[in-house]
């Protein structure tokens, strides 16, 4: 393993390393000798060939290691992240009752102030630099887990899980459910959403139809909407779900109709899973400018289904990629790639998608720009390009070799596929946001 230098902690600071990133403009930047310089703000000033310059002692030079946008996971849940990689192939209802509404109950302040600070590191470590995530029920531990993101320095969206239905909180009089729950949940969205200059924000987070009833559902949109912040849930994610949706809500023709009704849908609703939709849904999603997490490896892990991504990218809907951490086992987006080009390959083999195959670098697009353009962050972040904010991370390819000495792979697309298909987990070696150095 090459050592690692002492990295620049904070901005202004200048790089030179190999570049690979999307760019807004729909092509891809390579550049095998770059130069990165980022001002004293934590804004990328100049990303370029290092070309005819001299050679500056005073300029870290990290080739062969790669520069990249850091990553976003547009669905985690910080609290389930101790079970992760149990329960596999259990369907989601009784994995929920087995593995993760008792993690979520205890979910105290200490429990979140001792965890969200680990979980924080090692999404870090792992590249990730923004993330969209769920608290528990809890007001406190939920405001523990912002100070947590506020500290260590992540790009964070977070909500309170609303459940007035189906709920783990056995202290509460039924009839105060919902209130207090829309009370504490504005309390925090006052307290934390735009902090930091807009590092930190508040996503309304009623956890999915069968646990909220049509006015938890429609006052929590309500809320998103006032405050503009963002508003989150799980859509049709597994079979038993569905199932159980269509008994809750008789009156709406299908899963997508009960949020529809609510008001949910936009362009700052972010949508988990979304695998079990009819062609009127996909059509009606796509119209509504709600986003989409994609999170095949938890689709794989709970055998929730394939979600047929080229399909709801061809009607137009903006798609992410996300852990689903812990019903996806690994943190790593790079993971959750190869996961998503395996289901797709698996839909074309079944005959369920006919279009082009998505090559590693419309993956490297979807874990980074994709996902900052659903967050409505892509003018800010997602790409390295002069102008926007330094979230970046630096990765050393030679780590993911399979024999030492290997010559360097200087095609782009083949880099990215070495990336994603033989990770090491210690190749991310540096993440930045604003230019920030990252614990991990
Ligand atoms: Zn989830």
């Amino acid at each position: 393993m090459s050592d690692r230098p002492d990295l620049p902690a904070r901005p202004p600071f200048t790089l030179r390393a190999r570049v690979l990133t999307p760019l807004d403009d729909g092509a891809v930047g390579h550049l095998p000798d770059a130069c990165l310089e980022v001002d004293a703000t934590g804004r990328l000033v100049a990303v370029e060939a290092w070309g005819a310059r001299p050679a500056d002692p005073s300029v870290l030079d990290l080739r062969p290691w790669v520069a990249m946008p850091g990553l976003v996971d547009l669905h985690v849940h910080l609290p389930q992240v101790p079970n992760a990689g149990l329960g596999a192939g259990m369907e989601l209802l009784d994995w929920l009752d087995r593995y993760i509404f008792p993690l979520e109950q205890a979910y105290a302040r200490e429990v979140a102030e001792v965890q969200a600070p680990l979980v924080f590191r090692a999404l870090a470590a792992a590249g990730t630099t923004t993330i969209s995530a769920y608290a528990a029920l809890w007001p406190e531990s939920t405001d523990a887990c912002f100070a947590a993101a506020e500290e260590h320095g992540i790009r964070a969206v977070i909500g309170k899980v609303m459940m007035d239905r189906v709920t783990y909180d056995a202290q509460i009089a039924r009839h105060d459910i919902l209130d207090t729950s829309l009370r504490q949940s504005a309390d925090l969205c006052e307290r934390w959403h735009g902090a930091d200059d807009g590092r930190l924000g508040y996503a309304f987070t009623p956890r999915f139809a069968v646990s909220c009833t049509e006015e938890m559902l429609a006052e929590s949109a309500r809320l998103a909407a006032y405050y503009g912040a963002w508003w989150q849930s799980h859509l049709a994610e597994d079979a038993g779900e569905c199932d159980r949706v269509k008994r809750l809500f008789p009156e709406s023709r299908d899963y997508l109709d009960v949020y529809e009704r609510a008001g949910g849908l936009n362009d700052r609703a972010i949508l988990a899973h979304a695998i079990h939709l009819s062609p009127s849904e996909v059509e009606r999603l796509a119209a509504s400018g709600a986003r989409v997490a994609h999170c095949p490896a938890s689709n794989l892990f709970l055998s929730s289904g394939l979600m047929p991504l080229a399909r709801y990218l061809e009607a137009g809907i903006p798609v992410g990629l996300g852990s689903d951490l812990a019903a996806g086992p690994e943190l790593s987006i790079f993971s959750v790639m190869r996961a998503a080009a395996v289901t797709a390959r698996v839909l074309h083999l079944a005959g369920g998608e006919a279009r082009p195959r998505l090559s590693p670098l419309d993956w490297l697009r979807l874990g980074t720009l994709a996902g900052a353009r659903a967050l409505g962050m892509g003018e800010r972040i997602g790409s390295l390009e002069a102008g926007k904010e330094a979230d970046l991370i630096v990765v050393d390819p030679v780590l993911t070799d399979p024999l030492p000495e290997s010559e360097e792979l200087t095609d782009p697309e083949e880099l990215m596929s070495r990336l994603i298909f033989r990770p090491h987990p210690e190749m991310v070696r540096g993440a930045w946001v604003r230019g920030k150095l990252l614990p991990t």
